[in-house]
């Protein structure tokens, strides 16, 4: 299957491969209040969300994971773009890529540097590791963790 090198353009390739490399948001926290995690097997890729939400804003956000660059890297991205935001503005912008990349719609300005991944629309098999962290995003604000469970 193709790789970011075959798909993007310079400057796109670089910026996925920088958050790749370097995601600033790998890892775990300490007091998640919800997680979600999933998986793409035709490629290999897994995805492992983390959020603490106050009230309905996501507050702090990590992922962890492993798989191929255009995983990674999306959910690098997806990550930094909704820390901070309400949880409504955090699924609107996951709907938005998801947009883009399965429907081949045109970047909507909310997703920022997640336009990177417009050339993945063409690219039928590589669709679903760019659309996993969108996913795992959604199943998480939506997964409470039982504080009770695990400890
Ligand atoms: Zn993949």
């Amino acid at each position: 299957m193709p790789g970011p090198e075959a798909l993007f353009d310079e400057l796109y390739r670089d910026l996925i491969l920088e958050y790749y490399r370097s995601p600033k948001n790998r890892g775990s926290l300490p007091q998640p209040t919800h997680r979600a995690e999933g998986l793409n097997p035709t490629c290999g890729d897994e995805i492992t969300i983390e959020v603490k939400l106050d009230g309905n804003t996501i507050e702090e956000l990590t992922f962890d994971g492993q798989g191929c660059s255009i995983s990674q890297a999306s959910a690098a991205m997806l990550g930094e773009l909704v820390t901070g935001k309400p949880v409504d503005d955090a699924l609107h912008i996951a709907h938005r890529f998801e947009d883009m990349v399965l429907r081949g719609e045109e970047p909507d300005p909310v997703i920022g540097d997640l336009e990177a991944f417009q050339g993945v629309a063409k690219f039928h098999a590589r669709v679903k590791c760019a659309t996993l962290a969108a996913k795992v995003l959604a199943d998480c604000v939506e997964s409470p963790v039982d504080a009770k469970a695990g400890g």
